[in-house]
C-alpha cells in the first residue's frame, strides 16, 4: 500500500503541535491513507520539541527531529524530505494555515499519476497591510528574476518520491524549496487553496527576515542582478562620453570655468554606481564562499526514537544510550 508522508517544519509552534498532529492523524485514518508525519523543530527554544516527542510516542506514524539551532525553514523542509520514507511527500506549515481538506485531493491527483502538485492560493488569509505589501513585492520581483509565475505559489506541495530524491541529491545549500521544483520539472498539476487563519501563534516571520530571505533567493536563482551591473556600467560609460565632449568643447571655446555642479553630481552619482555594483558582486562571492564552504544545511540534534538509519547533518545516527 503506498504511503503517504507529510514534513512539517516547526519553529516555536508548541501551541500547534498536538492539535495538528491530531488534525492530520484523524483525517488520514478516515481516509483510509497510510502515513506518517515528520515535524522538524528549526531550533525551537520553545517547547515544540518536547510535544513532538509527545505525540510521536502515543502515535507510531509521527516522527521527528530537533535543529541544534534556527536554520530557516528552507533547511527544516530539506531536513524533513530526508527524514521520509513514503512514495508520496506534502509539505505543509504546521500551523494549519494550509488547509488539510486539500491533502485527500492532492493524494487523488498523485494516484492519478501527477508527479508534483502545486499548492496555489487562491487568496491569502487575513493578514496586516504591511505584510501584504511586503509579500507582495517580494513575489512580484521573484517571478521576474526567476521568471516564473511565483505570486500565489507556496510551499504547500505534493511530491513524488522521485522528485524528493532529485531535490535530495542537490549539492547547492542555498535552496529555495518554492521554486525548484518548477525547476525540477515533471508531471504537474495544480489545485487551488485558500490560506487559513492562524489559530495559534503568530507569524515567524519578521519584515527583516522576509528580506533576507527575498535577496537571499534572488541570488540563488537569478544571475540578473549581476548582469545589470554591467548594464550601469555601460550606461554610464555612454553618458560619460556626452559629458566629456561636451567638456572638450567648452575648454577649447575658453568657457570652461563653471561646472562645478556637473562634477559634484557625477561623482556622487558614479560613486552610487560602483558601491551598488561592488554590492551585488559582493552578495554573490558571499554565496560563492558559503557554497564553497561545504557546510551541511542543518545540523540535527536530537530525533525521535521511531528514526531509522543515518541522518545527514554533522551529527549522524544516534547516540547510544
Ligand atoms: N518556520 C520554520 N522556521 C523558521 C520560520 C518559520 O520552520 O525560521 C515554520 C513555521 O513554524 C511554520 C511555517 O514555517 O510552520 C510557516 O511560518 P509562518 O506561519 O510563521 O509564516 P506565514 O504563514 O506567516 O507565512
Ligand atoms: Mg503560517
Amino acid at each position: 500500500m503506498a504511503k503517504l508522508s507529510i514534513v512539517l517544519p516547526a519553529y516555536n509552534e508548541e501551541q500547534n503541535i498536538a492539535n495538528t498532529a491530531k488534525v492530520l492523524s484523524t483525517l488520514l485514518e478516515e481516509q483510509g491513507i497510510d502515513y506518517e508525519l515528520v515535524f522538524i523543530s528549526d531550533g525551537s527554544k520553545d517547547g515544540t520539541y518536547e510535544e513532538i516527542v509527545k505525540v510521536a510516542k502515543d502515535n507510531h506514524h509521527i516522527k521527528g527531529a530537533q535543529f541544534s539551532r534556527n536554520f530557516g525553514k528552507e533547511a527544516g523542509i530539506f531536513a524533513g524530505l530526508e527524514l521520509t520514507t513514503g512514495d508520496a511527500v506534502i509539505v505543509m506549515d504546521c500551523d494549519l494555515q494550509h488547509p488539510p481538506e486539500v491533502i485527500p485531493k492532492m493524494w487523488k491527483l498523485w494516484q492519478d499519476g501527477a508527479e508534483i502538485v502545486e499548492g496555489i492560493k487562491a487568496k491569502r488569509g487575513k493578514e496586516s497591510i504591511f505584510y501584504k505589501l511586503s509579500a507582495g513585492l517580494f513575489y512580484k520581483i521573484m517571478s521576474k528574476l526567476i521568471k516564473m509565475d511565483m505570486n500565489a505559489s507556496s510551499d504547500f506541495k505534493l511530491l513524488d518520491r522521485k522528485v524528493v530524491d532529485v531535490l535530495l541529491e542537490l549539492p547547492e545549500r542555498n535552496t529555495f524549496f518554492r521554486a525548484l521544483t518548477f525547476w525540477a520539472g515533471f508531471k504537474t498539476v495544480s489545485i487551488e487553496y485558500e490560506v487559513q487563519e492562524r489559530q495559534f501563534g503568530t507569524s515567524k516571520w519578521s519584515f527583516m527576515s522576509l528580506m533576507k530571505y527575498a535577496v537571499a533567493n534572488a541570488t540563488s536563482f537569478s544571475t540578473l542582478p549581476l548582469q545589470m551591473v554591467t548594464v550601469m556600467g555601460v550606461i554610464s560609460i555612454l553618458f560619460s562620453v556626452v559629458l566629456a565632449i561636451q567638456t572638450m568643447v567648452k575648454y577649447l571655446m575658453g568657457t570652461a570655468v563653471e561646472g562645478f555642479t556637473t562634477v559634484i553630481l557625477l561623482i556622487l552619482i558614479i560613486g552610487g554606481f560602483i558601491m551598488l555594483s561592488l554590492g551585488v558582486i559582493g552578495h554573490y562571492i558571499a554565496r560563492i564562499y558559503e557554497e564553497v564552504k561545504g557546510r551541511p544545511k542543518y545540523i540535527i540534534s536530537d530525533v525521535t526514537d521511531n528514526v531509522q538509519g543515518n541522518v545527514t547533518g554533522s551529527w549522524k545516527g544516534k547516540r547510544a544510550e
